[in-house]
């Protein structure tokens, strides 16, 4: 079997992904980037509608406290403090970074268009490509890593099991399924960027590719699972016909409607 050795295995190439392979290359590290479907097309982060940011655009009694504190009062008391906090202190560098990166935020005239969308006390919704921002957000972080010499690329590749030794991860199994190879992967540090495990249920919104193959990876290489229970479904969604359910109305396109 061919073995392949790089500084940091990254596997899955949503948005997560993307992001992790640019700022790990930015770090001078060699990076491989692959996912069982094509590179930055698949998985959930295609569908994302808008991304609730703080910026320029923001009204001026917003900051990181007040949109800390909604996300506290949506989540019921059940937010992770730490997972909370790092969104809110670092949205405003992150989306100043992609802007960096050549993302065009969708205006009205010289003003970034912002939504005021449930949960949010403030209006701190944005958006590229007209309500594509997923789209927006995998194109430009295609961009950049594809024209990155520090990153390798690689699609149609299934991660089958994570390598470990002495409680260690030290890179993964992978099937080519373009000739049905097994190659081993060796890395110093392995990054899971599988998206989530939509297709657990009967109707769902998210695509083929969300099989929970990450949690399954972890789970098999010793690793913990916690929240199980905080699935998120979006409220509307198509149930008929059958061809077509799970496809999800977003706020965003049913406000514009009217
Ligand atoms: C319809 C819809 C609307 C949404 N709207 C919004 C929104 O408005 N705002 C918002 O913030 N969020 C929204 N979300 C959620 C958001 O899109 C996701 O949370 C986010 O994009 C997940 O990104 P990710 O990179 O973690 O995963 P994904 O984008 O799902 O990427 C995971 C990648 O891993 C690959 N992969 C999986 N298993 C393997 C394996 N074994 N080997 C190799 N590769 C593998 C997949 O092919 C895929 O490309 C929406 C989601 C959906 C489905």
């Amino acid at each position: 079997m061919k073995t392949i050795e790089t500084d940091v295995l990254v596997i899955g190439s949503g948005t997560a992904g993307l992001s992790a392979a640019t700022y790990a290359a930015q770090d001078n590290k060699r990076v491989l980037i692959l996912d069982k479907g094509a590179l930055g097309w698949s998985g959930s982060s295609t569908g994302a509608v808008q991304v609730a940011g703080l910026g320029s655009w923001s009204h001026e009694q917003d900051g990181p406290e007040p949109y800390l504190q909604d996300i506290y009062k949506s989540g019921r008391g059940l937010s992770s403090p730490v997972l909370a906090q790092t969104l809110v202190n670092d949205i405003k560098t992150r989306l100043e970074d992609l802007i960096d990166w050549g993302l065009k935020l969708d205006r009205e005239g010289e003003q970034v268009t912002v939504s005021h969308t449930s949960g949010h006390s403030l209006p701190r919704s944005v958006s590229a490509k007209k309500g594509k921002t997923g789209l927006g957000l995998l194109h430009t972080l295609r961009k950049k890593v594809t024209k990155d010499d520090r990153v390798a690329t690689w699609s149609d590749v299934m991660t089958v099991e994570l390598l470990k030794t002495h409680k260690r991860v030290y890179g993964a199994l992978v099937l080519d399924l373009s000739d049905n190879t097994f190659y081993k992967i060796k890395s110093k540090a392995t990054i899971l960027a599988t998206g989530g495990a939509g297709q657990l249920y009967p109707i769902t919104s998210n695509p083929v590719q969300s099989t929970g193959d990450g949690y399954a990876l972890a789970l098999k290489a010793g690793a913990s699972l916690i929240d199980f229970e905080q699935v998120q479904f979006y409220p509307v969604s198509i149930m008929e016909p059958k061809s077509i359910a799970g496809l999800c109305i977003s706020f965003y396109h049913y406000s514009k409607l009217f």
